[in-house]
């Protein structure tokens, strides 16, 4: 379903079908929900919690696990609050706030058109840099001296364990370390569900070079995250590339891309990559008095390295993948009658159940034994699910909804009782062509792992 060919109210709609289907199936709900919420926070169900771990699976499998040059750590969430001056963010991580004069509510400068609020026509006060870090206190006394930032970005606890990387690994540069957690910012004016969140997750690679590498490997990062996202099963046309225009750039970045996708509400950004220089390392190095200089042995020659950084968002990909996964097509339903089916076609790797297994009817003891034999057999290779409640038809159903790429039925020629060449043998149930083919049991295992690896 291209975006450029839906009106805005469809769209609207798309979204409202996405974010009710999420909620009514366990993807995600909005925090706190019985209290009436709190703006800017969502939490993951039991579906939505699955496909995120195969998202970040599958980050930290391609860029740590399958390379020689990449490391992982995991750094917390709260740091020296001197790391936030180093950085930049106490002074600059700001976004220029608007209040309108009627109704006192608040927005992003760059993000309404004109002086008024296009609501009630209240005049915008002036804009004012608005810090987007949350903060707290640590221990018992709560004053400027004791004051923490939850942090805006992992990026930071990647570039301050540089030293500690290099001592305790083997690495030189051109080398990569990886991380993926929570990140926390205060945002004017969060939405789009789990678009713009207060509280959310980035996968974060900060990789060092040497500064003549740098314009090479920015180019490199870009092409390895596109790849990466057309792996996921995102559609090479609906992701583009953006060159960060100068006035957009950080005055250190020596260039940025961003990797947009085409969202049901416009055209967004799911991921940066920025070729940083070496402003962090340097930051740091003249705030802490330590040393972040690499020693070459070979030459001798000592050098902050430079950095490229591809940084992406968890939430991002996991709404992505959903509004890329959304269609509606026409089925039959049990008794032949043509109806809507909503599917979410998943790439088999990232589907948060891979198959699900039924017995055709749940009161025949036989088949119930034989289907829950089979889930044994699979468990160890992929998430199954066992349901056995309700028409064969709605069973499906419910599984296309969530996008379970194989459904698989134990009926009474898996028993044996019309005839010994289909005993031991089940249907397999395709989510996407609905088509369904005779397999034997034991074959079973190794058709669906190499489908859905
Ligand atoms: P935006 O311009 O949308 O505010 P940004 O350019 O400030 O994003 P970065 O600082 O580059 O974002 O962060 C890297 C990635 O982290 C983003 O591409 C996005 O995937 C994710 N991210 C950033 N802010 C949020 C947020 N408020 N909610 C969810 N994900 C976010």
């Amino acid at each position: 379903m291209a975006t450029a060919e839906l009106s805005e109210r469809e769209t609207g709609n798309l979204m409202e079908k996405i974010v009710s289907l999420a909620k009514r199936r366990g993807f995600f709900f909005q925090s706190s929900e019985i209290y009436g919420g709190i703006q800017g926070i969502w939490d993951y169900g039991p579906l939505g919690v699955a496909l995120r771990n195969n998202i970040k699976r599958a980050w930290w499998r391609t860029n740590v696990e399958l390379r020689d040059d990449v490391v992982g750590i995991d750094a917390g969430i709260l740091m020296n609050p001197r790391v936030w001056v180093a950085s930049g963010h106490v002074q600059n991580f700001t976004d220029p706030l608007v209040e309108c004069k009627k109704c006192h509510q608040r927005f992003r400068a760059d993000q309404v058109s004109g002086p008024r609020h296009e609501e009630d026509g209240g005049e915008f006060t002036e804009a004012q840099q608005f810090n987007l870090m949350f903060k707290t206190f640590m221990g018992p006394v709560e004053n400027s001296s004791t004051q923490v930032y939850l942090r805006p970005e992992t990026a930071q606890g990647i570039f301050v364990n540089f030293a500690n990387i290099l001592t305790s690994t083997r690495l030189r540069p051109p080398f990569g370390i990886a991380q993926i957690g929570k990140a926390f910012r205060n945002e004017i004016t969060p939405g789009n569900s789990i678009f713009r969140m207060r509280e959310f997750e980035q996968m974060e690679l900060e990789y060092f070079c040497r500064a003549e590498e740098g314009m090479k490997l920015l180019e490199y990062w870009k092409e390895e995250r596109l790849k990466f996202y057309e792996d996921i099963g995102i559609a090479r046309d609906k992701l583009h590339v953006l060159t960060v225009p100068d006035e957009g750039r950080a005055f250190y970045s020596k260039g940025t891309y961003d990797i947009e996708y085409d969202f049901p509400f416009g055209r967004q950004e799911l991921e940066g990559v920025a070729y940083r220089t070496d402003y962090d390392l340097s930051q740091h190095q003249k705030a802490s008095g330590k040393s972040l200089e690499y020693f070459d042995e070979e030459t001798k020659q000592k050098f902050i390295p430079h950095v490229v950084e591809p940084s992406a968002g968890v939430d991002r990909t996991v709404l992505a993948l959903i509004c890329e996964a959304y269609t509606e097509d026409e089925a039959p339903d049990d008794k032949g009658k043509m109806e809507t089916r909503t599917v979410l076609r998943f790439h088999p790797r990232m589907a948060p159940i891979k198959c699900a297994v039924f017995p055709l009817l749940k009161n025949k003891e036989d088949l119930v034994a034989k289907a829950k034999a089979i889930v044994d057999l699979l468990r160890p290779h992929m998430f199954v699910f066992y349901d056995e409640s309700g028409a064969i038809g709605r069973r499906y159903r419910r599984q296309d909804e969530i996008g379970t790429p194989f459904g698989i039925t134990v009926d009474f020629e898996t028993l044996g009782e019309k005839g010994a060449e289909l005993r031991d043998t089940v249907t397999l149930r395709e989510r996407d062509s609905m088509k369904q083919q005779r397999v034997a049991i034991k074959d079973l295992a190794n058709i669906l792992v190499s489908r859905i690896s």
